[in-house]
């Protein structure tokens, strides 16, 4: 089983983690792995696991380990997963990347995707980025079902996110540079890191990182 494709993609919030990671799902059959989207989904849907983390998610900080590493070792258990997987939004600390090379075993990260973008872009992206509750798609502010506040695709209700609000974005830039910030240097020691300017068109980004995954042999 040595043949799994597992890859890990970092960058700032509204770098495009979210857009880019749902395509390589979907390009290469494997399962796209969102801790943020699991979690908002736990806290719309009011489970008990929401009720414990809808607070600390309001204020953009973040929640443990042991929680994240739990609910992504479960999660790699589900059958779309037998390919490999793209983490998005995980690992977010050391101790969360230690966690996954134990869970990953010999399949192990093939590649780690840093998405890079300045936080003057992130604030303009994230301030604009509307969201579908339902389906996690997200919309600029300007689009037709940001400003009817259906989503164009499962006809959910399309919001703002709570922690799009700007203490909660500056709160979240500090959490990558604290956190973050040392997975880089993780990866990039292991061979295994990547960066792609994130400041292209969403369609030049995914090329640059299909380009990349089919030079180093992983597709
Ligand atoms: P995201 O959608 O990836 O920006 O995640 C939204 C929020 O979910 C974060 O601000 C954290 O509160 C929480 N979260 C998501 N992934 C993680 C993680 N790997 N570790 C800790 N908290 C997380």
């Amino acid at each position: 089983m040595t043949a799994q494709l597992n890859l890990v993609v970092l960058g700032k919030q509204g770098a495009g983690k979210g857009t880019q990671s749902q395509r390589l799902g979907e390009h290469y059959g494997l399962a796209h792995i969102s801790t943020g989207d699991i979690l908002r989904a736990a806290v719309q849907a009011g489970t008990p696991l929401g009720r414990e983390v809808k607070s600390v998610l309001d204020s953009g900080r973040l929640v443990t380990d042991d929680l994240v590493n739990k609910l992504v070792e479960e999660r790699l258990k589900e059958p779309d997963a037998v390919k490999g997987c793209v983490l998005d939004g995980f690992p977010r600390t050391i101790g969360q990347a230690e966690a996954l090379e134990k869970l990953l075993g010999e399949n192990g990260v093939k590649l780690c995707i840093s998405i890079d973008l300045p936080d003057e872009l992130v604030l303009e992206r994230l301030s604009a980025r509307r969201v579908c509750q339902e389906c996690a798609t997200t919309y600029q502010d300007t689009d037709v079902a940001a400003i009817s506040g259906t989503c164009e695709l499962c006809g959910g209700d399309v919001v703002q996110r709570s922690d799009d609000q700007p203490e909660a974005i500056k709160k979240r830039l500090e959490n990558f540079e604290r956190d973050t910030v040392p997975l880089l240097t993780f990866y990039e020691s292991r061979g295994l890191l990547v960066a792609v300017d994130g400041n292209q068109s969403i369609d030049e980004v995914t090329a640059s990182i299909e380009a990349v995954l089919h030079a180093r042999g992983l597709t």
